[in-house]
């Protein structure tokens, strides 16, 4: 492993100005349970490591008028536990309690989790240098890809692995970046980037950005929501296929609905298909089921994934159902 200096700022200003000054590669750490591993496994070779968290400030969760403020710093395992979001932001409570393991959560940060990078094999190699590393050739391709991208792929067929982001991003979040030139907020859906926007990186985040803080908007009457995940193994493992779903009811009919899934593209990805369909509808299990199959019509799989498209289409309709339970 390649020695590096580690930056202990005590204010975002410090981190930013750090962020403005510093020569070579510079990579920010929450709780450094995925950087570390990165770093370990020789992905990455920073020069320097800025520990977010010895900035005070950066670890809180608020409740006020507008709804929710998460700092990025929150430990995952405290949003977890929080006795608001359990009641108010169900999805997101569910998908919170089901990242990783216990230790990792208390470890983990939600702005890492939102930040962190790909599990693909051969990105996590770091012998193989992939389209993601500035190769030329995505390996999963036609390789061994199992556990890859049923929709969304291409240059890179790599899935997305954070639980918080769909949560998130069907509650219409939206996240504060602090940079040298000052904050600015961006839709956590605009957040994400495919790769064909910018195949190295997941995110629209430049090497001075810091995610600050996460803001979810207060939920409204009729509002519900759910968090389902498909785990390989019964705990302690990434989704094969998670889908977050937010629904406004009135009455029994779905006024609106939003619906975000992870593990299936490389970045969180939204079924507006599965919404239009709905929209409107009453809520049954023949309405949830079409619209996971009309979602599914969309899919692409790869030699070894066909089995995620079945399991897609069932995780979809019983987050549908179990959101619009309550
Ligand atoms: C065995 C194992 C199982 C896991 N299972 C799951 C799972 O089931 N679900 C899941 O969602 N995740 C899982 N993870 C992934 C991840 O480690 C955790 O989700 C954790 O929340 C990441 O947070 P962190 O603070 O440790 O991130 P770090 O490792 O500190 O950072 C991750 C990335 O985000 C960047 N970053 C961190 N904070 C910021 C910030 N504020 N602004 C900008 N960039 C930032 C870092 O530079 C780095 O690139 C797992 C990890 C391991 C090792």
């Amino acid at each position: 492993m390649k020695a590096f200096q580690f930056g202990s700022p005590k204010s975002l200003e410090q981190v930013t100005a750090y962020l403005a000054g510093a020569d070579g590669d510079v990579r920010l750490m929450g709780g450094g349970t995925d950087l570390l591993g990165e770093i370990k496994e020789g992905t990455i070779q920073p020069d320097v490591v800025v520990d977010l968290k010895a900035v005070p400030g950066l670890a809180f969760i608020r409740r006020d008028a507008d709804g929710l403020a998460i700092g990025a710093c929150t430990a995952v395992a405290d949003l977890a536990a929080d006795p608001d979001v359990a009641r108010d932001y169900r999805g997101l409570h569910e998908a919170a309690a089901v990242v990783a393991s216990p230790q990792l959560r208390n470890m983990g940060t939600v702005g890492g989790n939102l930040c962190q990078r790909p599990r693909c094999w051969y990105f996590r190699d770091a012998a193989t240098v992939c389209n993601k590393k500035g190769g030329s050739q995505c390996f999963a391709e036609q390789g061994r890809n199992k556990y890859h991208a049923v929709f969304g792929g291409g240059l890179c067929w790599s899935v997305y692995p954070s639980d918080l982001a769909p949560a998130l991003i069907a509650l219409e979040s939206k996240v504060v970046v602090a940079s040298p030139q000052g904050e600015r907020t961006i839709p956590l859906a605009e957040f994400y980037a495919p790769p064909i926007v910018n195949v190295r990186k997941e995110n629209i985040l430049s090497r001075q950005d810091v995610v600050k803080e996460i803001r979810v908007p207060a939920p409204k009457k009729g509002d519900r929501g759910a968090y389902v995940k498909f785990m390989e193994r019964g705990a302690w493992d990434f989704a094969v296929v998670s889908a977050a779903v937010k629904l406004t009811l009135a009455g029994n009919s779905i006024s609106d609905v939003r619906i975000v899934c992870g593990g299936v593209a490389p970045v969180p990805w939204r079924l507006k298909a599965a919404e239009d369909a709905l929209r409107g509808r009453t809520v049954s299990e023949s309405a949830a089921a079409q619209a996971a199959a009309r979602a599914a019509g969309d899919a692409r799989p790869l030699a070894e994934n066909g089995y995620k498209v079945d399991i897609f289409k069932a995780v979809v309709a019983r987050a549908v159902l179990a959101a619009a339970k309550g």
